[in-house]
C-alpha cells in the first residue's frame, strides 16, 4: 500500500518538494540530509522528551466530554493542546526545531508570523536556549496583534514590522525567506506549521507527532482500544492535524475530518477555504493548493481566526483531501463562534478560535452512539475572549 507520509523526495503525490531559490539550495539541503539523523538520536530525544514533560506540561490529557458526547449523541474525547505552556500546540514544534538548530551549529533564528502566536511560541524558546530572535511580521498584523508583540519583546525578540505588500502573513513570508538568503550559513529559519519547502511539512508533522502518540496510549488506557473512528482537527497550515492523524494516517479504520476555515462563506470572496477554492500553485517553497486569482496572483484569505488566515494549505493536507483520504470540511465564523460558545457553555472550556472552528464541524457530521471521536482542541481562548464578546454586539 503506498503510505500517506512523505515521499523519499520530499513528495506527498503531487504536492510538495523544494522549490527555493538558488541561494537556498545549500541550506535546504544540509536540513533535509540533516533532520532525520537529529530527530532519531538518543541525544536529541532525550532532551526533547523532557523539554516536553517538565516545560510544555506534557503528555496533554484526553478528556470524555461527557455534556458534549451528549448534545451529538456519540463519545466525543478532546485533547487537551489549549494545556500546553503558551496555550497551543505550536511550543512542541518550536522546541523541537530550537534542538535541530542547535545540533546544526546555528546561533540565529528567525521566523515569521502572522496572527503571533508563532512568533510568541518561537521567542519563547528562544529565551530558553539563548538564541538571538528576529520574528518577521506585516505591519497591520502588528497592529491588529500587540499583545503578542508585546510578549515577543518581553522575551527578548526582536520584531521586524513589514511594510510591503498587504502587510501581512504572505509578506513577513517573504521578508523572513530574504533574510535567510542574506544570512545562511548561521541562521535557522523556524517555520511554525506543515508547510514550506522540504523538510519542513514532514519535520513539524514529525515534531507534532507526539500528540497521536499520546492519543494511542491514553485511548487504549481508558477505552480498552488504541484507534478511534473520527480525528477530527482545524488546519490552517496543517501542524495541529498532523500530530493529530500522525500515527493513524495509513489506519483505514480512522476517519479523518479536517476543519478548513470558511471566513464569511466559501463563495464569498472574504474566506480562507484553501482546499474548496484553491488550485494547485507554489506558495512558501512547496507545491500545495493556494487560493490565487485567475492570473495565478495569491489572494488575501480572510477568517475570524487569525491562525487560519493562510492562503495555501500544507502538502500532507492537499494531497490527504485529494485522494479523499480526508474529509475537509468549511467551517464559517459564526459557526465556528457560535461552536466556541457551545464548548464553554458543556464543558466550561473556552477555545481558541482555530480551534473553534474543529468543534464547528460536528454539527454537519453524523455518528453512531458507539462511535469514539477525538478531537484536538489546538490552543485556548485566552487571545480571542474580544472577539468573542464583540461578535454578537454587532
Ligand atoms: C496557529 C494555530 C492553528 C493553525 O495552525 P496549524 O498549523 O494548522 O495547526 C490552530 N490553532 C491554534 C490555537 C493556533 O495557534
Amino acid at each position: 500500500m503506498e503510505s500517506y507520509l512523505v515521499d523519499q523526495e520530499g513528495y506527498y503525490g503531487e504536492f510538495g518538494g523544494a522549490y527555493v531559490p538558488e541561494i537556498l539550495h545549500k541550506c535546504v539541503e544540509d536540513l533535509q540530509q540533516a533532520y532525520l539523523p537529529i530527530i532519531g538520536s538518543a541525544d536529541f530525544q532525550h532532551e526533547y522528551r523532557a523539554l516536553l514533560r517538565d516545560y510544555v506540561g506534557r503528555p496533554s490529557p484526553l478528556y470524555r466530554a461527557r455534556r458534549l458526547s451528549e448534545r451529538y449523541g456519540t463519545q466525543i474525547w478532546l485533547k487537551r493542546e489549549d494545556l500546553n505552556h503558551t496555550g497551543a500546540h505550536k511550543i512542541n514544534n518550536t522546541v523541537g526545531q530550537i534542538l535541530v538548530a542547535r545540533r546544526m551549529g546555528k546561533r540565529r533564528i528567525i521566523a515569521e508570523t502572522g496572527a503571533g502566536q508563532h512568533g510568541v511560541a518561537t521567542a519563547t524558546v528562544c529565551a530558553l536556549m539563548d538564541m538571538e530572535c528576529i520574528v518577521y511580521m506585516g505591519e497591520t498584523d502588528v497592529q491588529r496583534q500587540h499583545i503578542n508583540v508585546e510578549k515577543m519583546k518581553m522575551l527578548g525578540a526582536t520584531v521586524v514590522p513589514v511594510t510591503s505588500g498587504n502587510k501581512t502573513l504572505k509578506d513577513a513570508t517573504n521578508e523572513a525567506i530574504r533574510d535567510w538568503c542574506c544570512h545562511p550559513a548561521d541562521t535557522f529559519y523556524i517555520i511554525g506549521s506543515t508547510v514550506g519547502p522540504h523538510p519542513y511539512p514532514d519535520m513539524v508533522a514529525r515534531l507534532q507527532s507526539v500528540i497521536s502518540e499520546e492519543i494511542k496510549v491514553q485511548l487504549l488506557e481508558q477505552t480498552g482500544r488504541d484507534w478511534p473512528d473520527y480525528l477530527m482537527a482545524c488546519v490552517g497550515g496543517g501542524s495541529n492535524a498532523g500530530g493529530t492523524i500522525y500515527h493513524y494516517i495509513d489506519d483505514p479504520r480512522v476517519k479523518i475530518v479536517l476543519a478548513e476555515a470558511g471566513g464569511l462563506g466559501v463563495d464569498s470572496g472574504k474566506t480562507a477555504a484553501t482546499i474548496a477554492l484553491g488550485q494547485v500553485g507554489i506558495l512558501h517553497g512547496a507545491r500545495s493548493y493556494v487560493i490565487q486569482s485567475p492570473d495565478g496572483q495569491i489572494e488575501e484569505p480572510y477568517s475570524i481566526s487569525a491562525g487560519l488566515d493562510y492562503p495555501g494549505i500544507g502538502p500532507m493536507h492537499a494531497n490527504l483531501a485529494a485522494r479523499g483520504r480526508a474529509r475537509v470540511i468549511p467551517v464559517n465564523d459564526d459557526e465556528a463562534v457560535a461552536a466556541a460558545y457551545e464548548l464553554t457553555r458543556l464543558e466550561g472550556i473556552i477555545p481558541a478560535l482555530e480551534s473553534a472552528h474543529a468543534l464547528g464541524a460536528l454539527p454537519k457530521m453524523q455518528f453512531r452512539p458507539e462511535d469514539i471521536v477525538v478531537l484536538t482542541v489546538s490552543g485556548r481562548g485566552d487571545k480571542d475572549i474580544e472577539t468573542y464578546l464583540n461578535y454578537y454586539k454587532r
